[in-house]
Order: structure tokens, then sequence, then C-alpha cells
């Protein structure tokens, strides 16, 4: 590799200035290639740097056969000595999270023997997989611990260690890795072959915490923010949790209750609206005009709308038709004697796209058209 990795050695590194060895056009952007760089280029599962060289947005950077590129919205001049600047805030974040995964790592490898076989990292996202299953129990255990190693405020290095000394030392690795081995070591915690920036101290990391878990690949997956992701969460999930709230007319702490207390109340209610409905459908039987063959009723089930039907049809003989607006049009409940009933539904498959079916006195389904059509076509 040409260009020399600054990130490796000062992984706070934020300006640094550098000569542009090399400058293509590629298909949306400048390619440039540096004498060295800051810019940490997209690895080991987390995102590339962005920044600016020399007022040139830098909005990826990759390694392309073991050669750093840096893709560009502006071209720079080859030869000319040009100033990097990182978007620091970013790198950072990235760094407490990336730092976490390593003492959770640790800890899980130590204390249950599974390995981490995926990582993945972005701005809104941390996950990575582990090669075993977790009990609740395990798990708050394990966070607790990893928070623990934060409190410790303990030291993070990165070293290249000679290959006879290599020999000596356990570590974990992903498999496949190629060329010198570079090691970082969490004090008393984990040592662990990665390429990334890390934080120095495990106090800058502030707060590891686990968000929910899935299982998946025979394994775990866990959902984890650290950091500056975290108190972005905490920050968001307390302003929803006011605002919730809010609406309900509840303390935040009551909140759990509030929305139980809400679901009962919602349920009550929709057993009242039923009845009240079911009663409503046997007044408008009573009330129903003979010379229409359709009832419209808002807000009905099929269940409801079976009972309109052979009601209608009970009390004044044809074809009757119940219908209840929905979102692509209406449900619907036919009744009728067999052979008629039969006949207005292939009328009606003829004027509408009609999903559904039925046997002998009933056919029921779905309407899918404008409601206006629909009443148009059934006189309501
Ligand atoms: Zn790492």
């Amino acid at each position: 590799m040409i260009t020399e990795k600054l990130y490796e050695k000062n992984a706070y590194l934020s300006r640094f200035e550098a000569k542009v060895l090399s400058c293509e056009k590629s298909e949306k952007s400048y390619r440039i290639m540096l004498d060295k760089t800051a810019f940490f280029p997209e690895g080991g599962g987390q995102p590339s740097d962005k920044g600016v060289l020399s007022g040139a947005i830098v909005s990826d950077v990759q390694i392309e056969n073991g050669e750093i590129f840096h893709y560009t919205d502006k071209p720079l001049n080859i030869g000319e000595t040009v100033s990097g600047e990182l978007d620091f805030a970013r790198r950072f974040n990235f760094m407490q999270n990336h730092t976490a995964e390593h003492i959770v790592s640790g800890i899980v490898f130590k204390k249950y023997g599974f390995d981490n076989i995926g990582f993945h990292l972005n701005e809104s996202e941390v996950t990575f997989d582990f090669n075993g299953f977790f009990t609740a129990e395990q798990l708050k255990e394990t966070e607790l611990e990893a928070n623990r190693r934060v409190w410790q405020n303990l030291k993070v290095t990165a070293f290249y260690p000679e290959r006879k000394e290599l020999e000596n030392i356990s570590y974990r690795s992903k498999s496949g890795i190629k060329g010198d081995i570079r090691l970082v070591e969490i004090e008393n915690t984990d040592m662990c072959a990665c390429c990334a920036p890390h934080v120095k101290n495990t106090g800058e990391i502030g707060i590891i915490k686990f968000l929910n878990t899935e299982k998946q690949h025979g394994g775990t997956r866990i959902f984890m923010k650290c950091g500056a992701f975290a108190l972005d969460d905490y920050h968001n999930k307390t302003s929803d949790i006011k605002a919730i709230c809010n609406a309900l007319s509840a303390k935040t702490e009551n909140a759990k209750e509030a929305v139980s207390a809400i679901k009962i109340r919602l349920e009550n209610e929709k057993a009242a609206a039923k009845e009240l409905r079911n009663e409503l459908i046997e007044y408008k039987i009573k009330l129903f005009d003979k010379s229409k063959s359709a009832m419209l009723l808002a807000g009905a089930d099929m269940k409801q709308l079976q009972m309109a039907a052979d009601g209608l049809h009970k009390a004044y003989g044809g074809v009757k038709i119940a219908i209840c607006e929905n979102d692509d049009g209406c449900l619907f409940v036919m009744c009728g004697e067999a052979g008629e009933t039969e006949e207005q539904f292939k009328k009606l498959k003829l004027s509408f796209t009609v999903k559904g079916g039925g046997r002998d006195k009933i056919r029921q389904g779905s309407i899918t058209a404008p409601i206006e059509s629909i009443k148009k076509y059934f006189g309501v």
C-alpha cells in the first residue's frame, strides 16, 4: 500500500495535510489517492469516514486492490498538498460503538464461548451476531458487565506484533485475515484483530445499551446503541413517551398502566358499539325502503353484513345486499334464493372487480371500485 494510514497511529486526528498522488474521474465523482490519510476506509463492518479535502466533499473512502481511494465531488491537482478534515463527530460515534462491540464480544467469548460472527455499524443501527443463544438473564448480565468495563475506564491499545510474538498471543479474529495482524487490546477484557479506529479509554464510550435481540442463523443478533447514539436514542424515547403521556393525560412513570387502561376501555367501547350496531341493523331492516335492494352499513363487519342481508331477504324477499365501505371500495354480503343470488352475483362481477364467492343463498366478498360508483350501482 502506498498511502500511509494516519488513522491507525492516531484515531483522534481529524485534520491533516497530504499530497495528491492521483485523481481520476469515476462515474459520478473523482477518485483520489493521497500519500497519507486520516480517512478510515470502509471495512470490518464500519462505514468509511466522511469530510472534506481542500473544499472537495469526501463522500466515500474505499480500499481497492490494496490501495485507499477517496471519492470526492471535485477534482484535485496531482502533486498538490491538500488539507483534509474529517466529520469527526460522526467518526467518534463509530469509535464509541466499535470499541463497545469489542468489549461485549470479549465478555461473551470468555463467559459463554460464543464467537462474534458478524458486525454491522451505521449512523442509525449497530448489530452483531453470535453463534449461540442467550437467556434474558445472561443478556442483562452481559450488558451490565460491559458497562462496568466502561466505568473502569480501561486502556485500549492497538499494535502490530512480530510474527513470533503473535504465536504466543491468544486473540479473537475473523477467519481469512491476510497480511500483518493489527491487534486491539482492551485491558483485562479483550484481544482482537481489527483494522478500525477505537477510543483510547473505555470511559469515552459513556454507555452500552442493548435495545433488542433476534434469533437467526442458529444464533443471536444483538441490536445495540452506545455513546452518542445511545444518548440520541434516549432523547427520542423520552420525548416520545412524553408525547404519549400528554395525549393520555398520564404521568410518564404511569405510561404502561395508562396504555393498558386505554386498551381495556377501547375493547369495552368496541363491544358496546357492536351491540348498538346490531340493534341498529334490526331497526334499519324494519324501516327499509322496499323499493331498494341494498343497505349501506358504516363500520360493519362481515358477520353484521350477513345479519343485515339475511334479515332483509327474510323480511322482504328477493336478493338483498348489505355493503360497508373499506379502503379499496366495499365489503358486501348478498342474500336471496339460490338461483337469483347467483345471477345477481354474475351481474356484479361483470360491472366491478369482485373478490369472493359463496353458494346456495349467499354470496359475499369485496368490491374494488370508487365507493360512489358502487353506491350508484346499488342505488344507496
Ligand atoms: Zn475493532
